[in-house]
């Protein structure tokens, strides 16, 4: 499956915030945008001009891109489904986002990152409902619930991800159950429990362009 490999630590500088795409690391002193926290490349630090209307709306979109570790072609797939959707595409478009299984593993802890957790989706260490689901992109429901497969329980760096729940947290509309492996999704998140700085309406500006 063709993913976004260029620099991490690169995309969190050029836009200007914390993207968390690469596990423990950004939460410790070695995150590179605690410590240089301006633009990457040659003119990195130079003040930047402004911008126009149509660089905001592309800014915005890249780094919704980039937390979510996708590419333009999924991304769009996306956001046309969010468009066909009843209520208001932008926040569709978040939500969906949000129920992607990939997502929705690094949010319930069992990944450090969403990198990570596509890992373990695509190896099949996950069950939904008891059966195995190795597509990333798969949505999940209220509902669901969401295991790891017995065999791939002892892996350490899973616990160790389950011992860090305490510092990331869980949000409200997953339930977990940490000694069990398990996690039930009991509603889908609303725009107000997704609280991460996005402007979803310039999203929408840009592809109605
Ligand atoms: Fe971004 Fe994480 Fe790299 Fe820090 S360590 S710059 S948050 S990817």
């Amino acid at each position: 499956m063709a993913r976004n490999i260029g620099a991490a630590c690169r995309r969190c500088r050029r836009e200007n915030l914390k993207l968390y795409l690469k596990g423990d690391r950004c939460y410790s002193d070695k995150c590179s945008f605690e410590r240089r926290a301006f633009g990457p490349g040659q003119h990195g630090q130079a003040r930047f001009k402004k911008l126009s209307d149509y660089a905001v709306q592309l800014r915005e979109k890249q780094k919704v891109k980039s937390m979510y570790g996708m590419l333009e072609g999924q991304f769009r797939l996306t956001f046309a489904k969010s468009e066909m959707q009843k209520g208001v595409t932008g926040e569709n478009l978040l939500i969906n986002l949000e129920r992607r299984l990939d997502n929705t593993i690094f949010r319930i802890g069992f990944a450090s990152s969403r990198n990570q957790a596509r890992q373990l989706v695509r190896h099949k260490h996950i069950l939904v409902n008891g059966k195995k689901v190795n597509v990333p992109s798969f949505l999940v429901s209220a509902g669901d619930v969401i295991t790891i497969k017995e065999k791939s329980r002892a892996n350490t760096l899973l616990n160790e991800n389950l011992e860090a729940v305490a510092r990331r947290g869980v949000p409200s509309w997953i339930e977990l159950d940490k000694d069990n492996y398990k996690a039930e999704i009991k509603t889908l998140p609303n725009r107000e429990e997704i609280t991460m700085p996005i402007q979803e309406q310039l999203i929408v500006e840009l592809y109605s362009k």
